[in-house]
């Protein structure tokens, strides 16, 4: 039983559910710790295990999503097969989501009487490994994808490099300098992308698409989808790294873009500036200059989340805008200032002059208004504003405003999520396999993410991100194999009917049917274990390994027992 810190054990008696559990059937013993997943907590369990000759270990602690890797990892290394464990999630399914500490505490016994029960039908599961084809895809060229390509391809593999634009580059095409140390962020791309369009061992497909994918990591093949012809390529695994997209701002009428003259976003600025043009829409410089943040970010009507690189973007921008026109007054009006990352931070405070006008607006009460200014202001728009630190409601004369943009998921996010296997956020971005351990993999193996498809990042923590996945395949080709989930789904022909229902529910297309003997059979390699066939079968004839009727149904009956005694002892 792990206390988190403070985290489970503020609303858990973590103490009275050790004391409890020690006292069930089964149990040789029942410990509680400050914090399970660390160093000593892991050596604790190993050294139980050893002890005491323990053969079945139930923790519980925080979402086995960010632990039971750790945990399973632990076993072995008592020598102890990873699947003879069951976690318990008390942190985000009891501590964090109760007010009540008696009643917490009640649910946090039921759940762990459930899981002493399940894990006593566990058996053991063998790991099961597939060779890896070397060859690797790469689906977008953007900073990302490009990194991740040479990298790989720098080491003697080949690699498959599939853009849909008609040239590599991605967003770094349009943009002029670099934040916080102003380095031409279009000649950096243009040398990636020459060196990956000169390298022997990177194939790249330009204005290309990739149709659905089919296979198993090490072992993957797909349709390349070109202007004029379609290839069949084969590869061992896959790097995602299609990037994002920004936000049209057009829905938000406070700002009028699309309707205003010299409205612009921050991108259709950045190309501006790439081209040295900062010139208003009747072609003269502009005097003031305003740079509003947030976007469509931190917006819950259209993304509730930051998009992390445009508060430093702005500053970037206003600095340019002064470069390029010193008598230009510039304005950000800004709800926060997130100038995260390396530098950033000395950037932002560096920024503060005279000429460059820090104004700060609430973004939940009330979002600055862009009017046309009437002819006696001398400027071409107005921008009213309730200033919230002076507290006043202002008028910000502008000749031209920068819309700062939410960065957004691609629209066919979707496609992609579905011909790799892997699933996507509530924005549409990636899903990482784990927050914190696994950033890069995703929970198909073989399959991988880089860059901005998982979320708003800059460059440099897209090329990290890209290096990553790109070290963890060529360690994976090194080893020339790799391991495929054992918790899969098996049919007993005897009880099958042959009515294809599983075939046909399957979304890893892992079962077939065998006309000979009239059963349907699971490809072993291809199932992900997800279940769907097993809760559709009509005859019971699909066995899920490792979620058995019997585990299940002994996890629920320990759950109820112990639920129904601490009603009892209440009354
Ligand atoms: C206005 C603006 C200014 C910025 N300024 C800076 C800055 O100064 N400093 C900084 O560090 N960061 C800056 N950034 C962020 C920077 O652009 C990103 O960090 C970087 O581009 C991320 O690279 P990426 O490869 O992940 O994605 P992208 O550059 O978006 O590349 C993705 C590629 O994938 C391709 N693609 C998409 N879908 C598919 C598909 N289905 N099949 C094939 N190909 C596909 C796309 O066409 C694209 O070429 C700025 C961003 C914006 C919008
Ligand atoms: S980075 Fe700045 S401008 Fe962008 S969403 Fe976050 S707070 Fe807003
Ligand atoms: S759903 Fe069950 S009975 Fe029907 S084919 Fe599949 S395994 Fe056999
Ligand atoms: S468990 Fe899921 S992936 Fe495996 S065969 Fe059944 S439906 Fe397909």
């Amino acid at each position: 039983m792990c206390w988190c810190g403070t985290n489970i054990a503020k609303m858990v008696d973590v103490e009275d559910v050790a004391k409890e559990m020690s006292k069930l059937k089964h149990v040789v013993l029942a410990k509680d710790y400050k914090y399970m997943c660390s160093d000593p907590g892991q050596d604790m369990i190993i050294q139980d295990i050893k002890e005491h000759n323990l053969n079945r270990i139930v923790v519980s602690a925080c979402s086995p999503r960010m632990h039971e890797l750790t945990f399973r990892k632990a076993l072995e290394n008592a020598g102890l097969n990873p699947y003879m464990f069951e976690m318990v999630n008390i942190r985000e399914q009891v501590s964090w989501v109760h007010s009540s500490r008696s009643e917490a505490t009640k649910k946090a016994k039921a759940l762990i009487a459930g899981a002493i029960n399940r894990v006593y039908w566990h058996s053991s599961l063998d790991k099961r490994s597939v060779e890896i084809d070397p060859t690797t895809l790469v689906i977008g060229g953007g900073i990302a994808g490009l990194s991740a390509s040479l990298k790989i391809a720098n080491a003697g593999i080949n690699v498959f490099l599939i853009e849909k634009e008609t040239v590599l580059g991605g967003m770094l095409k349009n943009i002029d300098l670099s934040f916080p140390h102003f380095q031409g962020a279009n000649e950096l791309i243009k040398k990636i992308v020459n060196r990956v369009a000169n390298h022997p061992n990177i194939k790249a497909f330009t204005s290309s698409q990739i149709k659905e994918i089919f296979g198993y990591v090490g072992n993957f093949e797909a349709q390349i989808l070109s202007k004029d012809k379609e290839e069949l390529i084969k590869f061992g695994s896959v790097i995602v790294a299609t990037g994002l997209k920004t936000f049209d701002p057009t829905p938000l009428t406070n700002y009028g873009y699309g309707k205003l003259k010299n409205v612009i976003t921050s991108l259709e600025f950045e190309k501006m500036l790439s081209q040295g043009n900062v010139l208003t829409s009747d072609g003269s410089e502009p005097n003031h200059i305003a740079f509003i943040h947030c976007v469509g970010s931190r917006n819950q009507d259209y993304h509730p989340y930051c998009s992390r690189v445009c508060c430093n973007t702005a500053l970037k921008q206003a600095k340019q805008a002064k470069m390029a026109i010193p008598s230009a007054q510039v304005y950000n009006l800004y709800a926060d200032m997130r100038s995260i990352g390396k530098d950033n931070e000395e950037f932002y405070a560096n920024s503060f002059n005279r000429d460059h006008m820090f104004l700060m607006f609430d973004q939940q009460k009330a979002l600055p208004l862009i009017k046309s200014a009437s002819p006696k202001d001398n400027c071409n728009l107005i921008i009213e504003i309730d200033e919230l630190l002076s507290g006043e409601s202002l008028e910000v004369p502008a000749d031209m405003v920068v819309l700062m943009v939410a960065m957004e998921a691609q629209h066919n996010a979707k496609e992609i999520a579905h011909a790799t296997g892997i699933s996507m956020c509530g924005n549409d971005f990636y899903i990482e396999r784990h927050p914190k351990l696994d950033p890069f993999a995703t929970t198909t193996a073989g399959v991988f993410l880089a860059g901005t498809c998982q979320s708003p990042k800059d460059i440099p923590d897209s090329v990290t991100q890209a290096n990553a996945a790109a070290a963890r395949i060529l360690a994976a080709i090194k080893k020339g194999s790799a391991e495929v989930e054992v918790t899969t789904a098996e049919v007993n022909e005897e009880l099958c009917c042959g009515c294809q229902t599983c075939v046909k529910v399957c979304p890893y297309t892992a079962i077939h049917f065998d006309p000979d003997k009239k059963v349907s059979v699971v490809n072993q390699i291809l199932c992900k274990g997800c279940g769907t066939c097993g809760s559709s079968c009509p005859t019971g004839a699909i066995k899920c390994h490792h979620y058995t009727d019997q585990q299940i149904l002994s996890q629920i009956e320990g759950l109820m027992q112990m639920s129904y005694e601490l009603e009892e002892d209440l009354l």
